[in-house]
């Protein structure tokens, strides 16, 4: 069966990104746009909108031509939605790099992605030119800031060159080319259309929108598709104020939300557990916030609860996507009373969804069944850049994207999202999902972090393998015990039948567990 959105359809936004999120900027004026929750710069929406035309026309100046990737390395910053919609502006893709990659990787998405631009910051500028060398193809590096021998967007902003006028096709032409976290293989390019991203914020707004006045503390990345949307396209399409923090630090954190009597928070799972549990917490006065919205990684139930109970707000509500799908498809809507917890949201406006079973892929689940989520709808990615393979093995022909994921959706249309397809281990042919266990994990007393995958024993059976972080005061937990622990609190084939203990479990800063090096290190 195909699950539908109970919200209306909203028409194809066929808008440049930069025109969908700042045709109403010039109009708000005074209103503050982003601050930087550090320092206190302010960009107004007027601000915001002249800049990034001048910006663009600079650009334009040094040579920037439709057609061209740019990539963008910055941490978050108030210049950087300047950057990258000066950017489209002047007719480039923005392919976004995490601010802390190594120069080796930076280089590969400078190759994969042909990049002729770079434009970064001067506290990143080493590691831009190791990139460059490395890669060859980059005509020039210029700076959001000022540095010695290299043109700046900051300097642009007195120039007299004409703005650009190039003829954008919103369906066809890629507005950003962020990678994807890479947590199951080689981050791959994601080839996001204008009409891909602008519509997905129209997608979005019937469930969850902000308004002029609301304050949202931009933590997370902009470099990646969740900040991009969620910290910076959405809150700015709307008129709210963007405060910007170039990294996590829970001390600064908690100070700016009280500052700048922050209302909103879209922020990954370990900050959920920071709020829920840290000691720092109760030293800040964070009353002014509304809203704590966690994506991009699974969240535990009882975290969840335990995070929203603390700090005296409606339920935390999660969302679910991915890079590919531009990125959202479901969402807890803002003003849902009582959504059931654990779920990851509702269908936003004109998506469809199918369960496909695991078994046999071509056969559809209905209500309560746990198999395949697949996607239809106008915010599916154009591609992979140069992948047509990968493409069409996760596009099909009727424009179904199969998410890689598994989930279920109960009577009331929510959807759980169970764990990925490729984590689920198969124990003696029934399924264990690693997330489920290491959400029980986390709930011992003497377990700092926890990840499981599935590892082979002597038989050659899958078995549930567990990667466990002792708290620091609990240093007799043995193999046994946490076995026992779990063994106490799961059906008999779900058990951990192995633990391993680490220092650390490697993670992304979504609350991604990178498993890919956590069987390297196997
Ligand atoms: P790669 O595809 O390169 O391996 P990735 O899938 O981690 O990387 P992203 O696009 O950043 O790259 O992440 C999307 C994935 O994040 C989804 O497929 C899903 O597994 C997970 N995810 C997103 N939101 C949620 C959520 N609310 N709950 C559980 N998992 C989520
Ligand atoms: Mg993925």
């Amino acid at each position: 069966m195909i699950f539908r959105s109970e919200y209306a359809d909203v028409p194809v936004v066929d808008l440049p990104i930069h025109d969908a999120v700042l045709g109403g900027a010039a109009a708000r004026g005074e209103l503050p746009a982003l601050v930087d929750g550090v320092d206190g710069t302010t960009l107004t929406y007027a601000q915001l909108d002249a800049f990034h035309r001048r910006a663009a026309a600079g650009l334009a100046g040094a040579g920037v031509r439709k057609g061209d990737v740019l990539a963008l390395h910055s941490p978050n910053t108030v210049a950087f939605p300047v950057a990258f919609y000066a950017a489209t502006r002047a007719g480039a893709a923005v392919t976004t790099v995490h601010p802390l990659a190594t120069a080796e990787e930076f280089a590969r998405q400078l190759t994969d992605s042909a990049a002729r631009w770079i434009v970064t910051v001067s506290p990143l500028l080493g590691t831009a030119r190791a990139a460059a060398d490395l890669a060859g193809g980059v005509e020039e590096i210029l700076v959001c800031d000022r540095a010695e021998g290299h043109r700046s967007l900051l300097a642009m902003l007195g120039t007299e060159a004409p703005e650009p006028r190039v003829a954008v096709d919103p369906a066809q032409d890629v507005a950003a080319l962020p990678y994807s976290s890479g947590t199951t293989g080689v981050p791959k390019g994601v080839m996001l259309t204008h009409r891909n991203i602008a519509t997905n914020l129209a997608q979005l707004e019937p469930a969850a929108s902000a308004a002029p006045g609301d304050r949202v503390l931009a933590v997370l990345p902009f470099f990646h598709i969740y900040g991009l949307t969620a910290l910076m396209n959405a809150p700015l399409r709307l008129g709210a104020t963007v405060v910007v923090l170039p990294r996590f630090d829970l001390g600064t954190f908690l100070a700016a939300i009280e500052r700048h009597r922050i209302t909103h928070l879209y922020v990954a799972p370990p900050i959920v557990l920071a709020l829920a549990k840290h000691p720092a917490v109760d030293g800040h006065d964070l009353s002014s916030l509304r809203h704590v919205v966690s994506a991009a990684a699974p969240l535990d139930a009882e975290l969840a609860a335990a995070c929203s109970r603390r700090l005296g707000l409606p339920p935390v509500g999660q969302a679910y996507g991915m890079t590919e799908l531009s990125p959202g498809t479901h969402v807890v809507p803002l003003d849902a009373e009582d959504p059931p917890p654990g779920t990851v949201g509702k269908l936003i406006a004109g998506t469809e969804m199918r369960i496909l079973s695991l078994d046999d892929p071509a056969r559809d689940l209905g209500v309560g069944e746990a198999g395949e989520i697949a996607v239809r709808g106008p915010q599916v990615m154009k591609g992979y850049l140069g992948r047509p393979e990968a493409t069409d093995a996760m596009v099909d022909e009727d424009g179904w994207l199969h998410t890689g994921d598994v989930g279920r959706v109960d009577a009331d249309g929510w959807l759980y999202v169970v764990d990925r397809v490729k984590e689920l281990i198969k124990y003696k042919g029934f399924q264990v999902a690693p997330a489920e266990l290491e959400a029980l994990l986390l709930t011992h007393p003497g377990i700092a972090d926890a990840a499981v995958t599935g590892v082979l024993d002597e038989d050659r059976n899958e078995v549930p393998q567990a990667y466990v972080v002792r708290q620091p005061d609990a240093g007799d937990l043995t193999e046994d015990d946490v076995i026992a622990y779990v063994a106490a609190r799961v059906a008999p084939y779900k058990k951990v039948r192995r633990v391993v203990f680490t220092d650390a479990v490697p993670r992304a800063a979504s609350g991604k567990i990178l498993r890919r090096e956590l069987r390297e290190r196997a």
